[in-house]
């Protein structure tokens, strides 16, 4: 089967060109041809999929009108609850694990009848920027073996870039989606915070983590969106919004959007191709009667700090609740410890990987009397100043164009003993997190041996303005040919 986007299924399905099931079924004989040398997959559920590809199509023969998702097979990342299914985060922790019950996203995208083909790989509790750090395997990128595929939504990333599902879903804390997206050649988006519920995805840093989209165009990135996005009663940070456009773009109104270049963010340490790209998408948006302005984010160089400090603090307490006792973990259930701190001591000493311990160890240090004051408030001050130059960006420009990461897909093997390089990659992506901002990763239409994003950053709930925007440069830039 030739990659098909999720507009293209919907109107194949309901035109009888081919029904769910089959295209379930050719999906599932790709990934078992293909997935052994990607590793994108930690878990699939044929069972539970075709079944629900047979119900859409049921529903299809009895003329019955169908839910814009109906049918469309999707891969999500391992931190998010579907109920029956295990969830892992990719953590040995977590190995025998079930969710309980759904993630209020897949609530909305089962009641759209959209179906899941698997769960992803990704870095043990969404801590890194290569999905390396996984307990279980390495996820090739699709586009080069060789190379990691981002992270560390990396396993979903892969899924759309191999033609495996139509649509994925990540969760973005700091650039878990976008990152990946770019390092894979697909779109990924993340949310402004509070715009999709978090009830039911694994909490890795409460006040920044949101679950965003995957796709392979900006228009289904949208289409994603608009399923899981509003308020939930059981997410407190969650938000009611009018989203207006945010599937038929006006793109009269998109054209008069003035596009701002922090300077900041053509920094050295950024690769020459990566720049080259970002110069040449610039160009593009120019010729297509864009209008631009200099803008400045002075704080951006505090952001990768203050971010690896808030992170740690807030991951320190969430990873606290896995002890042993309150989650089937590394021992199976008949496992009998002689005392309790056993317990605690061996589950998290075996359970937890190197990442989640190095900042399981510089979250509870940052959180300490005597030293809180130093640095976990310090970085909240930033934050704030961070929010503050976005703010003031906003003032001259309606969207942000950055890159996205500072360089492309890099060998597996290259960073993983170096945190700190790691850490630096994530330069572009954070500070969006940081201030709470919706952010999308789209493939530059420019040439290059490996793929590489552009980043448009939006005014909070102005989601429809970096989507109209992308949608726009679909339709008018063509791809390069290869
Ligand atoms: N690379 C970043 C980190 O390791 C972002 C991870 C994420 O967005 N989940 O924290």
């Amino acid at each position: 089967m030739n990659k098909m986007t999720i507009a293209e299924f919907q109107k194949g399905l309901r035109e009888k060109k081919f029904s769910a099931a089959e295209t379930v079924k050719s999906l599932y004989q790709k990934i078992r041809a293909e997935d052994p040398q990607i590793g994108a997959f930690l878990n699939l559920t044929p069972e539970t999929a075709l079944a629900q590809a047979q119900r859409v199509d049921a529903i299809l023969a009895r003329s019955e009108e169908l839910p814009a998702l109906a049918g469309v097979p999707l891969a999500i990342k391992d931190n998010i609850l579907i109920e029956g299914q295990t969830a892992t985060s990719a953590s040995k922790i977590l190995e025998h694990y079930t969710a309980s019950y759904d993630a209020t996203i897949i609530r909305k995208l089962k009641e759209q009848e959209a179906i899941f083909l698997g769960k992803t790989n990704m870095d043990e509790f969404a801590l890194g920027t290569s999905t390396e750090n996984s307990a279980f395997q390495i996820t090739h990128n699709p586009r080069d073996p060789e190379r990691v595929p981002g992270g560390s939504s990396g396993g979903s990333a892969a899924t759309v870039a191999a033609g495996f599902a139509l649509g994925a879903f990540g969760s973005d804390t700091g650039g878990s989606v976008r990152q990946p997206a770019s390092f894979c050649g697909v779109v990924g988006l993340k949310p402004t915070y509070g715009a999709v519920s978090r009830y039911g995805l694994m909490a890795m840093t409460s006040s920044l983590d949101q679950i965003g989209p995957l796709a392979q165009t900006v228009q289904d990135a949208a289409l994603l969106f608009d399923a899981i996005k509003g308020h939930d009663p059981k997410d407190s940070t969650s938000a009611s919004e009018n989203y207006e456009g945010l599937l038929s773009p006006d793109f009269a109104k998109i054209k008069k959007l003035k596009i701002g270049i922090p300077q900041e963010y053509l920094m050295t340490g950024t690769a020459p191709e990566v720049l080259q790209t970002m110069e040449e998408v610039r160009k593009q948006l120019q010729g297509m009667g864009l209008e631009f302005t200099p803008v400045s984010l002075p704080h951006t160089k505090y952001a990768v700090s203050a971010y690896y400090i808030i992170v740690p603090a807030e991951l320190s307490a969430n990873l606290a609740r896995f002890d042993g006792i309150r989650y089937e973990g590394v021992f199976p259930p008949e496992y009998l410890p002689d005392n309790l701190l056993d317990v605690y001591l061996e589950t998290r000493g075996k359970g937890f990987g190197l990442e989640a311990k190095r900042r399981i160890v510089l979250g509870t240090f940052v959180l300490s009397s005597g030293y809180h004051d130093a640095y976990y408030k310090k970085a909240q001050q930033v934050r704030a100043l961070i929010v503050q130059d976005f703010e003031n960006a906003f003032e001259r420009a309606d969207v942000i164009l950055a890159p996205v990461a500072p360089h492309p897909a890099f060998k597996i093997g290259e960073k993983i003993d170096d945190p700190l390089s790691l850490y630096l990659e994530d330069v572009f992506t954070l500070p969006v997190n940081l201030a709470g901002l919706p952010g999308i990763s789209i493939p530059a239409r420019a040439k290059s041996e490996l793929p590489i994003g552009f980043q448009l950053i939006g005014r909070r709930f102005r989601e429809a303005d970096i989507l109209g925007l992308g949608q726009l440069y679909e339709k008018e830039i063509p791809p390069p040919s290869l």
